[in-house]
Formats: C-alpha cells, sequence, structure tokens
C-alpha cells in the first residue's frame, strides 16, 4: 500500500493541512525528546507556548491545549504572544481593518458603539499572521469574536466571489447556530467601503486550503 511520503512525492506538493488530515498524520517526538519533556512539566509548557505562539492565531489557543489535553494557562496578548512571535505585528492593522470595513463585522454587520467608541470587533487575519499573512487590509477581514473564532477554526470561509460557505462539518441543533452561521450561507460579505481593500484572492486560498474543514462548492 502507498504511504504517505510515496504520496507527497508523487505529487510533488509540499502537502497541506487538508493532506495531514486527510491521510490522518500523527506525529511526535522522538523518545529522550519526549522523557525529557514528560519529566519537565515547565520545560513541556514552554515548548507549547512558543509552538502556538509562533504558529497559530490566539482566537484558537486554548482549543488546541483542550484537544491534546494539555492543562495551561493561556496568557493574554498582552502578557506574552508578541515576545515569542517571530514578526512584529504592524499597530496600525487593526485601526485600517476597523475603518475599511466601517466598525462592523462582515459577516453579521454586528457593531456597537460605547462612549463612541466601537467596541467587540477584531481585525482578523485571512491568512495566519503566523503562517505569513501580512498584515495589510487585503489580507483581514473585520469580525466580530464569534465569527472570528468560527473562521479561525475553519467553520466557514469565503469563495471567490467572497460568498460565504459553511463546512459541512460543523452542526447544531441550536436555533442560535442557524441565526448566526446556517443563514449566511452563500451570502456576500458585507464588504468594505473601497474596493480596493476588498480581500485578495491568494489569502483566501490559503484559508480554503489550510483552515477550512472542508472541500468548495464549485
Ligand atoms: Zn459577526
Amino acid at each position: 500500500m502507498e504511504t504517505s511520503k510515496q504520496k507527497c512525492s508523487k505529487l510533488k506538493v509540499h502537502p497541506n493541512k487538508s493532506f495531514f488530515r486527510n491521510e490522518h498524520i500523527l506525529g511526535g517526538f522522538p523518545e529522550p525528546i519526549y522523557q525529557q519533556l514528560r519529566d519537565h512539566p515547565g520545560e513541556l509548557q514552554e515548548l507549547a507556548q512558543y509552538l502556538l505562539n509562533a504558529h497559530f492565531p490566539e482566537s484558537i489557543h486554548q482549543d488546541i491545549l483542550d484537544a491534546i489535553g494539555l492543562n495551561m494557562d493561556v496568557p493574554t496578548t498582552s502578557e506574552a504572544t508578541y515576545t515569542t512571535t517571530r514578526r512584529a505585528r504592524d499597530p496600525r492593522f487593526r485601526e485600517l481593518i476597523m475603518d475599511a470595513y466601517g466598525h462592523q463585522c462582515a459577516i453579521c454587520g454586528f457593531q456597537v458603539l460605547l462612549k463612541g467608541r466601537s467596541i467587540a470587533l477584531e481585525a482578523a487575519h485571512i491568512q495566519w499572521h503566523q503562517a505569513g499573512g501580512p498584515d495589510i487590509v487585503v489580507n483581514g477581514l473585520c469580525l466580530c469574536p464569534l465569527h472570528h473564532k468560527l473562521f479561525d477554526r475553519g467553520v466557514f470561509t469565503l469563495n471567490d466571489h467572497l460568498r460565504i460557505q459553511i463546512s459541512e462539518a460543523a452542526s447544531s441543533n441550536s436555533q442560535a447556530f442557524k441565526d448566526w452561521m446556517l443563514v449566511y450561507e452563500g451570502r456576500e460579505i458585507r464588504y468594505p467601503k473601497q474596493e480596493k481593500y476588498y480581500p485578495e484572492d491568494a489569502y483566501i486560498l490559503w484559508h480554503v486550503e489550510e483552515v477550512f474543514l472542508g472541500e468548495l462548492k464549485g
């Protein structure tokens, strides 16, 4: 039977996350490193925090820790994130995204002003910052915390017409899921005010291939 490695070399492509998922690829440390980490919980936590910061957006750190059964506190962004991230973030990214989208969620339009300032909105990267995604408006979306989380977990993505597609892997019996997610299936995003700020295909393609839990419909 053909191994995953043979399939990769035959395809002559760098395998993406879908490949690893579909092939049920598992990884692990060599025995001496495994023993070292098992015997030194402090080092294990330090390494885990480094890997999270280097490769995954903060919105899904706790989910990953839960999935692998590692019980540790996730520092807040202000406490730790930037110290081990390889690239500094552009501090204007958030402001530029907010302005481009008129301070509303690109999916649901959520917006609330508290004493004149918008709150509970986030500047999401389409191609994650940790994966080399640049801090530019065409690689961003203004999202409420709920839709930011669902986007980073691959529950939905965008197609090349900037329409929302929801993963078939996501399900719920709750009316709220219908109201806050399913109702947007096939709808276009709420566009930025200027066309030059529309999300670019290359970043969306990255999200489809690396994050979205499913296949795009034609
Ligand atoms: Zn929203």
